[in-house]
């Protein structure tokens, strides 16, 4: 027979810590202080087992669990001495939810149950304290009509308030028992007339009825925001927790609390918590009344007249103290404890191990590493990876003043602070004259590249988390917050309103891409701190990774932030991105616009020198480290002039009349671009644009090995390949022109010629585009596109649906889909080696920098990842914990 129903108590537990799925985080807790001999009220827990039952029979208990409830009921009162609803020997309950992961808040809780008109007079006996008993009767009505009756306690609040006003008292504290008694008729009454039965009397029923309620919550529509936003399964389900109740609200010598047992903002190693005195849990929660801190020490730091519980509490402080310590060492790790003080007595009512910031998660890993409590490798696998973009990033000054006028999505962490530009013209002359700026569109496209370039932070009024914008802010690491629909920006007036206030160019505003704020002037802000915690895990890190980091980098500046952030290579120089500035436009959209290839080498010849230019630099900064350059790959459309002012400049240029001019543009149009003309196509239509790449690439690596005296070896990357012939094709281009620049320069220059693989065709034939190819990258954005048959571009609102109705879990583009596109990774990867052994493997796209995609490149054995300059540190640090998971 299934067992549903687990007891703990009395240094003994049915269950422990390691039973987290099946008890759920606090029951399996509870069950494991237990065991450790720690003062924790007695209970029993019914399983996630019978949640999900419960839900799987259209909401009905499994049969054999009333009769399990009922034995451990029993045990629970032998372990008291205590009877629910028996007035003599009163027990009262708690009914909490507990699931495998805390949410907290999201699910419901029940206290003080058992309490009926009958033993509300025997609880003000036994405690000599009758204001006590009706509070807490009143209490219980409450909790137990808002959970379990659906009676909403603001109703309840409401006739608080009026009894309050009648009776001329501002506080609770100031009512007396009589008051309390009269105030329970009064609920008793609003929960029949609302719910249509009296207020249940029966012990039995309240208990089926909040456990029922407890399973219920778990479908309740806080619940399941809660689980899509932190990606927890449904099927989990939560455990109920049903234990003997002690009161931190009988008077002035109990109390309750919660703490943690290191800082959790800041890390540092101190108990540090709050408690409140004469109260209950949910008050604390509330917030209505001001805590007190534990220690004297957070005390005076604090500034607060208000005693420790270090002073009032000695005794008590002292248990606590040591129980925290022991917790911390069986636990190996910061705890989050809540506690109940009971006339003088101490009881522990929860452990797990505590949330922090990213700040604090590094110094309490590196702290006790070298405490000894865990190992440099358990310290490294504890940071969560991606919570380091939170320190990588500016950002404001916790306690500054913030003047929020709008809030949109959190696109790009960091937060920044600058001068309103409503183009990316306007942001560039103002970086010009040295001005910060915060370019403020209704949406961006890939031509405002510079202007974004040029901005510390970018704000949008319309689009989503994957929109051009915030893709392309997160890769450059710029704050940006994106789709603030209550902002109105109108370009033609030069304005920015909202609800009444106006903002024009040059008006300082500041964004928070961290929580999508929009502040009005300049905020105090905060430096991102890389040395310290953070250099000891980074390096201990990098002691246990396999596969190298390296950067997608093509300015200068990228190159150089992802050196300091410890990018070991470039694994992808975007080249298009180098055409879009200034003149190279103009000699761009006249080499796509020639009709003849005199007319495209000589547009070329122009681009060559700044092309090198770039070279030279992107290799200087990177001495020696391998730098992958990639051929030009987008549809040519993406250059094209638009505006008649473009075609008009271009047009001169050219020597050709604008409408000359347009017809060759509309003549470039294509129906579907992203699998039209562009990648290698390009290079085979017109292989002198893959000619110039290549003679820039070269006389660049002569000229930084010269200048740095490391010899470079660039790496050539031909894009979209399919075919080995077009592989081909091209490299024996790139080859030409390589023995040529060698001839010219007399040096030997040591290169590799490779490919992406990015197309379903690619990964099937790899064993054959192996024979030409000398490393292989996998372009995973193009592959998720094309193995899905999906556009990348458009797919962000039909993918939301999707995770909606449950059909995908994770948006393909930014975790790679194993099942999938990781599949033809695998095959590749393996036929590559299976021609050529020593062929270098990386991964180029998005993924790259995703921790969960790492791990897969882990697994498939590929030698570097290569993600966008700010993620270097988290893919450093996923890496490594990907090698002590496969290693484990
Ligand atoms: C890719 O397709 O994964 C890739 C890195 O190339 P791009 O994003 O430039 O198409
Ligand atoms: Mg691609």
């Amino acid at each position: 027979m299934t067992k549903w129903v687990y007891t703990f108590g009395d240094g003994a537990a049915e269950g422990r810590a390691g039973d987290r799925d099946l008890l759920g985080g606090k029951g399996a807790n509870l069950a494991e202080m237990c065991r450790l001999g720690l003062p924790v009220p007695p209970g029993f827990t019914i399983t996630t087992e019978a949640c999900n039952a419960y839900y799987s029979a259209a909401r009905s208990y499994p049969e054999a669990l009333a009769g399990q409830v009922g034995e451990a009921l029993t045990h629970l009162e032998q372990l008291t001495g205590r009877r629910l609803g028996d007035p003599s020997r009163l027990l009262l309950v708690s009914v909490r939810s507990g699931a495998r992961a805390s949410m907290p808040g999201m699910m419901d809780t029940v206290l003080n149950l058992g309490l009926n008109d009958a033993t509300v007079e025997a609880l003000a006996t036994e405690s000599g304290d009758a204001r006590f008993a009706y509070d807490s009767y009143r209490r219980f009505i409450q909790m137990y009509s808002d959970v379990v009756l659906g009676v909403d306690h603001e109703v309840f609040e409401e006739i608080l308030e009026d009894e309050k006003a009648n009776r001329g008292a501002e506080l609770d504290t100031e009512l007396t028992a009589e008051d309390w008694k009269a105030i329970i008729g009064l609920y008793k009454a609003k929960v029949e007339e609302e719910s249509g039965a009296p207020f249940p009397q029966d012990p039995e029923q309240q208990l089926w009825g909040a456990i029922g309620a407890v399973f219920s919550s778990w479908m309740n529509a806080r619940a399941i925001t809660y689980r899509r936003l932190h990606d927890i399964p449904e099927d989990w389900g939560t455990a109920v927790n049903v234990q003997a109740m002690v009161f931190g609200n009988m008077g002035e010598t109990s109390a309750t609390g919660v703490a943690f047992t290191r800082n959790p903002s800041t890390g540092e190693r101190a108990l540090y918590g709050e408690f409140l005195v004469n109260a209950q849990g949910e008050d604390v929660v509330a917030g209505i009344r001001t805590p007190q801190n534990i220690t004297e020490v957070a005390r005076i730091d604090a500034g607060s007249d208000k005693p420790s519980l270090e002073k009032i509490m000695p005794e008590a402080f002292a248990s606590f103290v040591a129980i925290s310590q022991k917790l911390e060492k069986h636990y190996r790790d910061m705890q989050d404890l809540e506690f109940t003080i009971e006339r003088g007595k101490l009881w522990m009512l929860q452990a797990r191990s505590g949330k922090r910031t990213a700040k604090a998660a590094l110094r309490i890993a590196v702290d006790m590493a070298s405490e000894g409590l865990i190992s440099q490798e358990e310290a490294v696998a504890r940071i969560d990876p991606g919570s380091l973009d939170q320190l990588l990033h500016p950002t404001i000054d916790p306690k500054a003043k913030r003047d929020v006028i709008a809030v949109g999505l959190p696109a790009s962490p960091g937060a920044a602070t600058g001068e309103i530009a409503f183009s990316s013209h306007e942001a560039e002359d103002m970086r010009a004259i040295g001005k910060r700026v915060i370019l403020v569109r209704i949406e961006t496209s890939p031509e405002d590249i510079h202007g974004m370039h040029a901005a510390e932070g970018i704000l949008t009024t319309r689009g989503g988390m994957t929109s051009h914008a915030a893709v392309v802010a997160r890769g450059m690491g710029k704050p940006c917050v994106s789709g603030a629909g209550t902002l109105r920006v109108d370009y033609r007036a030069g304005t920015l309103t909202v609800m009444g206030r106006t903002f024009r160019k040059g008006d300082v505003i500041t964004v928070d891409g961290g929580t999508g704020q929009v502040l009005n002037g300049a905020v105090p802000m905060q430096q991102p701190e890389l040395s310290g915690d953070f250099a000891s895990v980074m390096k201990w890190a990098d002691g246990i990774r396999r596969m190298k980091v390296r950067t997608n980098a093509e300015t200068p500046a990228d190159a150089r932030t992802a050196r300091s952030f410890g990018a070991e290579g470039i694994g992808l120089c975007r080249t298009e991105h180098m055409f879009f500035e200034g003149e190279r436009i103009i000699a761009m959209r006249e080499m796509i616009l020639s009709d003849t290839e005199a007319g495209r080498r000589a547009a070329l010849a122009k681009l060559l020198p700044m092309q090198r230019s770039d070279f030279v630099e992107l290799f200087e900064i990177m001495a020696g480290l391998p730098v992958t350059i990639r051929l030009l790959d987008p549809p040519l459309h993406e250059f094209l002039p638009k505006s008649d002012e473009e075609i008009d400049e271009v047009a001169t240029v050219m020597n050709l009349s604008p409408s000359a001019l347009r017809r060759r543009t509309e003549a470039l149009h294509e129906f579907n671009p992203m699998l039209g003309h562009r990648g290698c196509r390009l290079a085979v239509s017109y292989p002198e644009i893959a000619e110039m790449q290549a003679r820039a690439i070269f006389e660049a690596a002569v000229e930084a090995g010269r200048a740095t005296g490391r010899p470079v070896v660039p790496e050539v990357m031909v894009p979209l390949v399919g075919l080995k012939k077009e592989l081909d094709f091209i490299k024996a281009r790139i080859d030409a022109v390589a023995a040529d620049v060698m001839k010219e320069k007399g040096e030997t220059i040591g290169y590799l010629t490779g490919t992406m693989i990015e197309l379903p065709r690619a990964a099937v034939r790899a064993h054959v585009i192996a024979e030409t190819a000398e490393f292989f990258s996998f372009g995973t954005n193009d592959l998720t596109q094309t193995t899905f048959g999906i556009s990348r571009d458009d797919a962000s609102v039909f993918l939301e649906t999707y995770r909606q109705k449950g059909i995908i879990e994770q948006d393909p583009f930014v975790t790679l889909d194993k099942e999938g596109v990781g599949e033809f990774v695998r095959m590749a990867a393996q036929k590559g080696r299976a021609t050529r052994p020593d062929i270098k493997l990386g991964i180029c796209g998005e993924h790259g920098g995703d921790p969960a995609s790492i791990h897969f490149c882990e697994d498939v054995g590929l030698d570097y990842v290569s993600c966008s300059p700010f993620r270097v540190p988290i893919a450093r640090l996923a890496a490594a914990q990907a090698a002590i998971r496969k290693a484990g």
